[in-house]
């Protein structure tokens, strides 16, 4: 029977479709607009170093740059002195006539063109803290300054500086397959990054008159080379962060000798570093798994920070395959530990904060580092290195094994759920980044959803392990609804340079967490989305993805055509929007052998009139519209007259013909009291004053909302 009326169903679609296909007939013809259309000629084309599956091909090559660093901390002056070694491997296929090297710290000169490019107004109020930013007494003197630019041999090494980047000039081409050592060393004062803004500086106490450093982007650092970008050398105005390669680090700090310091790479000294009572900690730290363990208590904090020790002392570090390095000093950091346990490899969480953070460092910071790291681990792969530090540096900023992340609870030490949430969920956010980029390691200059937006949507998932009553913030489909239905003229779509759009929050980040949270949950389902996102990760680790290597590889293991979903959420600023139009409804007469009669029941609303035969289905003539640009699955709930539910899901392509409105026949031996279109919000609806049928009449006070809407 089912089969019957399917059939007659098709035949009538036939019919009413080449007739309206007749009356188009014209001499003008038209480009393909098709929301369906592959995005082949969007998409850059496969080549033998990212293939058409989306995974890296054989002859997929990237440069590496290793770093041999002497770096002081000169706490007094706030000041930091640098000198590296560095050996640039090409192993790309081409020759190199020249290298370029990220100046970060020049984004701070002050010559720099950033503060020129942002537009203002005279306000008519602002926080003094701002006001004294905006127009300081005296100028910063930031920016590094190079001393010297030598080759191996000492001689100087022609080099070129074009705001936050160098060009070194090689006096012969880089063959492939070659190395290249240079040395480079500078200078910088650091910036406040409480009064001053910036991923990294100092915030100076003055109730005890200590710093706490958090340090990066404080070394002369190659560009990434490849055959997606050549040279990846777009400037650094402040926003757009970074591209980088992978390569070996050895770094040595010097810093006061009180001082207690978190860093990129392995600790080659303990013993020179820590006492004996912290080497013991640790050692027993490193077995436990349960609870974080104090290698330095508060007590012994402040002690420390109350003095000042004479002399210094240096901090030695190995990292082997990380994009970048970073480090945070204090004399004021208290130090807690936890054993991971990631499928049996033993892996370090650890927090390092001030008085200022505790008791809520104490309790949250650690757990939320190894939560971070074993929610990630499952849905990606096992965290390859051997830490990661979350340091109260009252930022959100992120680097190879450490991040800087912010909350502080009040004077007496009490915090609201606000402060507890926010520190939290900062936290797993920056610990996330270890993944994206540190590891997945995309071109955050370039693409910032391709971190920003992955990470946030890894982070709800760790968040809602984490607790499962969780106040996500970002990635919820009704949450981005406001940003989406917006003032079309201040939204780009997410392909888009993160230097150039509006809403970065919510362009970037909410966004992208979004789309990945709806193809999970409502378009692929869990266990194809997984399976997809993880082979994209281990495809992509310690490599350099591009976003046509993300949208391939999530169709190429899943057998979805995901083309219409990356064009209309990624390319686009379309918005959902879907509609019941109309409804009508049909009762059978059976009048013969050949044929069954549908006969159309006019009675208001859903009700069937008595004249329908018993025997007979009640048949659900329902027009869909879309008045939004987005082509998204029709999620329908039909409520019948006994309170019972059931949920049809039409996928997206119900669109393919017609992408304003289409018509489709739900039968059912009960009768519907009322028909609800996404009722659990998976769609990002904007506008769900046209979702139910019978039409819910607005009261009063929505009215008024529509009102103060428009
Ligand atoms: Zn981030």
């Amino acid at each position: 029977m089912k089969n019957i009326s399917l059939l007659v169903f098709s035949f009538f679609f036939i019919v009413a479709t080449s007739v309206a296909q007749d009356k188009k007939i014209t001499k003008q013809g038209h480009t393909n607009t098709n929301k369906f259309r592959q995005l082949k000629d969007v998409l850059a084309t496969p080549n033998s170093q990212h293939t058409a599956s989306g995974a890296p091909g054989k002859k997929y090559t990237q440069q590496k740059v290793d770093y041999v660093m002497d770096i002081v901390l000169d706490d007094a002056n706030t000041k930091i002195t640098g000198n590296e070694t560095i050996t640039y491997h090409n192993n790309s296929e081409d020759e190199l006539p020249y290298l370029w090297l990220q100046l970060d710290q020049n984004m701070r000169a002050s010559d720099s063109k950033t503060p020129d490019i942002q537009s203002g107004k005279v306000p008519k109020k602002i926080p003094k803290k701002w006001f004294n930013r905006a127009f300081p007494k005296k100028p910063f003197d930031g920016g590094f300054k190079i001393t010297s630019v030598t080759n191996t041999n000492g001689s100087n090494l022609s080099h070129t500086i074009n705001q936050t980047m160098m060009r070194i000039n090689l006096s012969k081409p880089l063959a492939s397959g070659e190395s290249f050592t240079f040395n480079i060393s500078w200078w910088y004062n650091i910036n406040n990054h409480r009064t001053q803004g910036g991923r990294s500086g100092y915030e100076h106490f003055s109730t005890d008159g200590n710093n706490n450093y958090v340090i990066a982007q404080f070394f002369p650092r190659l560009c990434v080379y490849d055959n997606v970008e050549g040279w990846q050398n777009d400037q650094f105005w402040g926003r757009s962060e970074f591209a980088l390669e992978f390569g070996d680090y050895t770094v040595n700090i010097t810093t006061p000798k009180d001082h207690m310091l978190g860093a990129t790479g392995v600790l080659q000294n303990e013993s020179d570093v820590l006492t004996k009572n912290e080497q013991k900690r640790l050692a027993i730290a490193r077995k436990t798994f349960d609870n974080p363990v104090l290698i330095r208590t508060q007590k012994e904090a402040v002690k420390i920070e109350n003095k000042r020790a004479k002399g210094t002392k240096t901090w030695k570090f190995i990292a082997k395959n990380v994009r970048d390095y970073a480090f945070a000093t204090s004399r004021k950091f208290i130090w807690d530990a936890m054993a991971v346990n990631i499928n049996g490899k033993t892996v370090m969480a650890y927090s390092l904060y001030s008085k200022e953070a505790n008791p809520l460092y104490g309790e949250h910071s650690t757990r939320a580092v190894a939560q971070t790291l074993k929610t990630y681990s499952k849905y990606t792969f096992d965290y390859p290195y051997h830490k990661a530090i979350s340091v109260d540096g009252q930022m959100g900023m992120e680097y190879p094994q450490i991040c800087f992340n912010p909350g502080r609870p009040n004077p007496d030490g009490t915090y609201s759920d606000r402060t507890k949430y926010r520190m939290i969920k900062v936290t797993i956010h920056e610990v996330g980044h270890n993944f994206f980029p540190m590891i997945i390691n995309s071109d955050e200059r370039q693409w910032t959803w391709m971190d920003e937006g992955l990470n946030s949507y890894m982070e709800m998932l760790a968040e809602l392990d984490y607790d499962k009553n969780f106040p996500i913030t970002r990635g919820y489909p009704k949450n981005i609804v406001r940003y989406m239905s917006g003032d079309q003229s201040k939204i780009a779509p997410i392909m888009t340079k993160g230097d150039n759009v509006y809403s970065f929050g919510s362009n970037a980040y909410a966004k992208p967490a979004t789309a990945l949270w709806i193809l999970r949950e409502t378009i692929m389902g869990k266990e194809l989305f997984d399976h997809a996102f993880k082979t994209y990760a281990q495809r992509w680790k310690f490599k350099h993805p591009t976003p046509a290597d993300f949208f391939r590889t999530m169709e190429d293991a899943s057998a979805m055509d995901l083309d219409w979903f990356w064009r209309g959420w990624f390319y686009t600023t379309d918005v959902t929007d879907i509609g019941i139009k109309s409804v009508k409804k049909y009762y059978t007469n059976k009048n013969d052998d050949e044929s069954v009669n549908f006969i159309e029941d006019t009675s208001p609303g859903l009700s069937f009139s008595t004249k329908k035969s018993k025997n007979s289905k009640y048949h659900y003539q329902i027009t869909y519209n879309k008045p939004g640009g987005l082509v998204m699955p029709i999620i329908v709930e039909f409520t019948y007259k006994d309170g019972t539910k059931e949920k049809k899901t039409y996928p997206a392509q119900i669109w393919r013909y017609n992408d304003k409105e289409v018509t489709k026949v739900f039968s059912s031996s009960k009768e519907i009291k009322n028909i609800k279109i996404d009722p659990d919000l998976e769609t990002a609806d904007v506008d769900i004053s046209n979702n139910n049928w019978p039409k819910i009449k607005s009261n009063k006070f929505d009215r008024f909302k529509q009102k103060m809407k428009n």
